[in-house]
């Protein structure tokens, strides 16, 4: 329905963070972006989130069991950085819960970059050194009062100080958030994001 409302019509890859259900129960409706694409569908994730993948979807991974109308997958696992024509796509590893997560860093060489991590309670000193100074911090900040694996919103506006971020914008928040309010709160910088949020670089 997400997808319907901002027009997205195609997509080109898919990138996953980590196997949260949140983040992973979409998979099915991937469906509909596999209909019209010749070459199946090429899906990056880590070694450990594509095994919970192939766990919890076998049937699209299963060669023998394809029927037309099925995601098609090209499983593809992060070992490092990879690229999208000259989009380098580099996944931060980060700490949140017991499951493996990575953000990620978009950037063109020589141009812009954004940083996206969207569940994270720590950010490991190798990960915050690569995203020093990034034009856009796309950062968890799940809600005001503490959490055991989330950034809360005090946690998530320091993390954007040691960034060094030029700008910031809030994500993975609670209904217990009210965006005005919230956003009159906080620094210049950093702002709250919405669904369909679109930044140009
Ligand atoms: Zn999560
Ligand atoms: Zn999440």
């Amino acid at each position: 329905m997400q997808a319907l409302r901002e027009g997205l019509r195609e997509i080109d890859a898919v990138i996953y963070t980590h196997a949260h259900l949140d983040h992973v129960a979409g998979f099915d409706e991937l469906r509909a972006f596999c209909w019209k694409k010749h070459a199946p569908l090429p899906l990056h994730a880590t070694e450990g989130c594509m095994a919970t993948l192939v766990k919890m979807y076998g049937w699209a991974f299963a060669p023998e069991a394809f029927a037309s109308g099925y995601v098609r997958p090209d499983a593809r696992i992060i070992y490092g950085p990879f690229r999208y024509g000259d989009l380098v796509v580099t996944p931060l590893p980060v700490v949140h819960a017991s499951v493996e997560t990575i953000g990620f860093l978009f950037e063109y060489r020589d141009g812009p970059k954004l940083a996206y991590i969207s569940d994270v309670k720590q950010i490991p000193d190798d990960t915050m050194h690569l995203i020093q100074g990034v034009d856009v911090l796309i950062i968890d900040a799940l809600r005001r009062a503490e959490h055991s694996t989330h950034f809360s919103l005090a946690e998530a506006v320091e993390a954007v100080g040691k960034s060094n971020a030029k700008e910031a914008w809030l994500t993975h928040l609670t209904h217990e958030f009210d965006t005005e309010t919230l956003e009159a709160q906080l620094p210049e910088n950093i702002h709250v994001a919405w669904d369909g949020l679109r930044i140009s670089l």
